[in-house]
């Protein structure tokens, strides 16, 4: 039996075909995707799609058609997942993030542990940077059951890439449901600002801006300088630990934009977060319907419901029994909540 799916339905980006490949990988089932990133400028895999094609094709021995850059239509059938050391290369600045993302949920219930080995971009804008996959998103993925660890070993911006993650996956059998009424208690906050090959100033005056708005300790602060032959870039990161969760908001350095409106980016978006009492914010959102509904279940409340999360649940729902619902509560919040159907 096969599956087949439009992408460019609802949000029509890359993932919906990263969703259906995991999918297809965990479930058996034959994947026929056409109008792939039909909702994007430059529509069709591009080379970090396509290395996730090509890493999810290995991992499962599947037999694929139109895997080449620009195609616009996918045929994916999988067999057996096989655990092991694999080395991808994305060749440009994609996500590795996005890569490791669709691949993960397969390696969990492989026959043995992995090890992957990835290059590309560590840090890109419109997808999780890696410390948000490393504090906000496996944390909540362990609690799940998930025995997973990622190390970045370089970092790779925004156009240059050439960075690299290691990550180590042990099977652990199917996830456990996960519910998270409530985010605790705030444990530890703190900003960073990690430049390569751009003058030491823009990332004081990044942590001087939070600094002076949060009125925050010195110790709260931290800059971070890199090899500058990683290629240039800069990234400002605010991460707030709460008891049951992390959340971590993330602004790019610009060219043209001031180094204090980088910081008010982050700031907006960390204080929106904080303001609302939301377990998670829109981001963790999308990404935690996948594991949830593999685990067969979960619920949370977010900030809100993005057409990515909408667009993500009609995926999963085509593929596993499991109804995905959110509802507005009177305080503004949305309760998403996934119950198995059978
Ligand atoms: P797509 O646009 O379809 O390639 O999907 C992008 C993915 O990146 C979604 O799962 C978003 O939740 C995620 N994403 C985008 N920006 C961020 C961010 N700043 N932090 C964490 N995740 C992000």
């Amino acid at each position: 039996m096969s599956i087949t799916i439009n992408g460019s339905q609802g949000e029509g980006g890359g993932q919906i075909l990263r969703t259906a490949l995991s999918l297809s990988m965990c479930t058996g089932q034959a994947l026929r995707i056409n109008n792939i990133r039909g909702n994007r400028k430059k529509p069709g895999l591009m080379r970090q799609h396509l290395t996730a094609v090509q890493a999810a094709a290995q991992i499962c021995h599947a037999d694929v058609q139109g895997d080449w850059v620009g195609s616009q239509e996918l045929f994916f059938k999988p067999r057996q997942i096989r655990g092991g050391e694999y080395t991808f290369n994305i060749g440009t600045a994609g996500s590795c993030i996005l890569v490791l993302q669709t691949v993960l949920p397969a390696l969990l219930r492989a026959d043995q542990p992995s090890q992957i080995k990835l290059s590309g971009g560590t840090h890109n804008p419109m997808s999780p940077p890696f410390h948000f996959m490393q504090r906000a998103f496996l944390p909540l993925l362990q609690k799940m059951g998930a025995a997973v660890e990622v190390t970045l070993e370089r970092y790779g911006f925004y156009p240059a890439g050439g960075g690299q993650l290691h990550m180590r996956i042990t099977p652990s059998g199917r996830l456990s449901p996960l519910h998270l009424p409530e985010r605790g208690l705030l444990i530890n906050a703190y900003a960073e600002s990690v430049s390569a090959a751009l003058p030491r100033h823009i990332a004081e005056r990044e942590l001087a801006h939070i600094q002076h708005e949060l009125g925050w300790h010195d110790k709260q602060l931290q800059l971070l300088e890199i090899d500058p032959h990683q290629g240039s870039g800069n990234v400002l990161f605010i991460t707030q630990e709460y008891e049951y969760v992390t959340e971590v908001f993330t602004a790019f350095g610009e060219k043209g934009v001031s180094a204090e409106a980088i910081a008010a980016n982050v700031l907006k978006a960390s204080r929106h977060y904080q303001a609302s009492q939301a377990v998670v914010d829109q981001y963790l959102a999308d990404q935690l319907l996948l594991p949830m509904a593999l685990a067969g279940g979960g619920s949370f409340t977010t900030t809100t419901w993005s057409l990515h999360a909408a667009t993500n649940a009609c995926i999963i729902e085509q593929y596993l029994p499991i109804k995905i619902e959110y509802k507005k509560m009177p305080n503004g919040l949305i309760a998403v909540t996934l119950t198995s159907s059978v």
